[in-house]
């Protein structure tokens, strides 16, 4: 049996043939199946499966629909399938803690190894898996919702919790952190946020995690597939050093950056993970999950992007600590890069300015003055008025909301323009910092093509970068504008957070690389 924390692979359906997944499992990575017999419905099937020698150790479920799975049987039925399975021995058998505890059936059906008396047959009974399930939440008092479970006589103890943001997770993450050593735990959290309990299980010593053999095959919310754990998350290089990074903000499940920064890491040989943290778009949900990581060193989160809705709290959370803002971050008046500098302080950064100054730099020199149009008065407008202002331009703002213009310009010292203005204003350069253009609505765009019709053409950056060239960029393009594209601002704005957290320089190419969706060998 492999050392570590054990990657199970859940077997839901009988075909393919129970076998022929069982193999395509083992070759994927996975040291552990699950049986979910209560999904699989076909005992002859099951029973042919445990009776042939085997290459990984199975666990049998038989998961209850009160506990999330399908089996409506009673008690008493489930504990003669438990003891005619049994008699085949799976290597470890999963009932629900409720069950187990009122049904003196299913205790007479599978005792705990740990409890019995010693061995007598030739083939070991099944290792009892005692298991509780929250299908709605991560409750307040965590620890105490676990305490009968924990004093259990289980051989293996697992507890699932529904995570509503990524504070849920990072609590389930103490709790496992604080009993791995004493028990034989897995504990999880389920959904999208609950993602980085699983990445991080090995890092917090759990037993075993679960993870699906394709995308078709998830047995919970958010359950992420053996190749990406191993593929994007780095799974066989986790461990107890292991440092934690991510991107905080809501939502936060499509975002390029896990992917991005995890293969930086990887090129640079930076032992850290890199998730996706969805933390609920108050200034009360962001300030507690700060509060928490803060206050739980042990966590090992080192560095944060932050990204809309966030970038604002995260300069008010700061501040309110008396925690160090750059001095962009200060202009901009927005966060979007946290860096831990000691086991209770952070410092913050705003590294969009230094997206758009790599943007700039890629503006042709035309001898023209240096006038620039930006479209928008949100965070990201706020640094690319920063950068343009440091590159010595003369930047008017055009923004639907003439108010919100009016108060940017005023504080950065610029000029504001009614929206339907920006139709009629030639300059050298143009900055699309709104979000018209961003897919889905790809077939949008914040300039009719008519008023990129100036002599000489204009150099058109967008900040949008999904997709990488917008509608507006290809029209501009076709106006012979020279056009710059927010994947490269996207690109060095994340080294530039890379740079700041981890001290080395970024491996831009593998960004780029990964940017484009390409895939860089591990
Ligand atoms: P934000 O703070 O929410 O600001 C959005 C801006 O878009 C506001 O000025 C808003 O005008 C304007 N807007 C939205 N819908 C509009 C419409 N239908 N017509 C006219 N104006 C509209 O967002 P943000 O953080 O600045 O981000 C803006 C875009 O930049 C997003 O697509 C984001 O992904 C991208 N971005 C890219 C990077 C990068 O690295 N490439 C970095 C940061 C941001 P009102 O004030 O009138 O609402």
């Amino acid at each position: 049996m492999p050392t570590g924390t054990l990657l199970a692979v859940p077997i839901t359906a009988a075909s393919p043939p129970l076998l022929e997944q069982a193999r395509s499992a083992k070759a994927a990575g996975a040291d552990l199946l699950e049986l979910r017999a209560d999904l699989i419905e076909d005992l002859p099937a099951l029973e042919q499966f445990l009776a042939q020698p085997r290459e990984l150790p199975v666990i049998l479920t038989l998961r209850s629909v009160d506990e999330g799975g399908k089996c409506c049987a009673s008690d008493a039925e489930r504990a003669a399938l438990f003891q005619r399975l049994a008699a085949l021995a799976p290597d470890y058998v999963d009932i629900e803690f409720a069950a187990w505890r009122r049904s003196p059936e299913l205790q007479a059906a599978v005792r705990p190894r740990r409890a019995g008396p010693p061995e007598t047959r030739d083939a070991p009974p099944p290792r009892l898996i005692l298991s509780q399930h929250d299908l709605h939440g991560t409750p307040a008092a965590l620890g105490q919702a676990l305490e009968p479970l924990l004093a259990s006589p289980a051989d293996v103890v697992k507890a699932v919790f529904a995570a509503h943001g990524a504070l849920d997770a990072c609590r389930v993450l103490a709790q496992l952190q604080k009993w791995s050593q004493a028990r034989k735990l897995i504990m999880l959290a389920t959904e999208p946020a609950g993602l980085i309990t699983r990445v991080l299980a090995r890092k917090f010593n759990a037993f075993a995690i679960f993870a699906a053999l394709d995308s078709a095959r998830q047995t919970a919310p958010g359950q992420p597939t053996l190749r990406e754990l191993v593929e994007v998350y780095r799974w066989n290089q986790i461990g107890p050093s292991t440092t934690v990074l991510g991107v905080v903000g809501w939502p936060v499940s499509h975002s390029r950056s896990p992917a991005i920064h995890t293969a930086a890491m990887r090129t640079a040989r930076i032992d850290g993970v890199y998730a996706p943290l969805p933390v609920a778009p108050t200034y009360a949900a962001f300030a507690a999950f700060m509060d928490h990581i803060t206050q739980n060193p042990h966590l090992d989160v080192t560095g944060l992007s932050v990204t809309i809705p966030h970038k604002e709290h995260a300069a008010r959370w700061l501040t309110e600590h008396a925690f160090p803002l750059s001095d962009v971050a200060q202009r901009v008046g927005a966060v979007n890069t946290l860096t831990r500098t000691g086991p209770a302080n952070w410092s913050g950064d705003n590294t969009d300015c230094a997206g758009f100054l790599a943007a700039l730099a890629l503006v042709p020199e035309s001898g023209r003055e240096r006038t620039a149009a930006i479209l928008g008065a949100g965070g990201a407008a706020r640094a690319a008025v920063c950068a343009l202002l440091l590159r010595g331009y003369n930047v008017t703002v055009f923004n639907r909301t003439e108010a919100r213009a009016a108060a940017l310009a005023n504080e950065l010292g610029c000029s504001a323009q009614p929206w339907a203005k920006r139709l009629h204003t030639p300059v050298e350069v143009i900055v699309n910092c709104t979000a018209i253009g961003m897919a889905p609505a790809e077939n949008e765009s914040p300039l009719p093509a008519a008023a990129l019709r100036s002599k000489p053409p204009a150099t058109v950056i967008d900040a949008v970068y999904n997709p990488a060239e917008t509608r507006l960029l290809r029209e501009a393009r076709q106006h012979g504008c020279h056009i710059v594209s927010g994947t490269e601002v996207f690109l060095a704005q994340a080294a530039a957070q890379f740079e700041a957290w981890h001290k080395t320089a970024a491996p831009l190419d593998v960004m780029r690389q990964i940017m484009s969706g390409k895939t860089v060998p591990a």
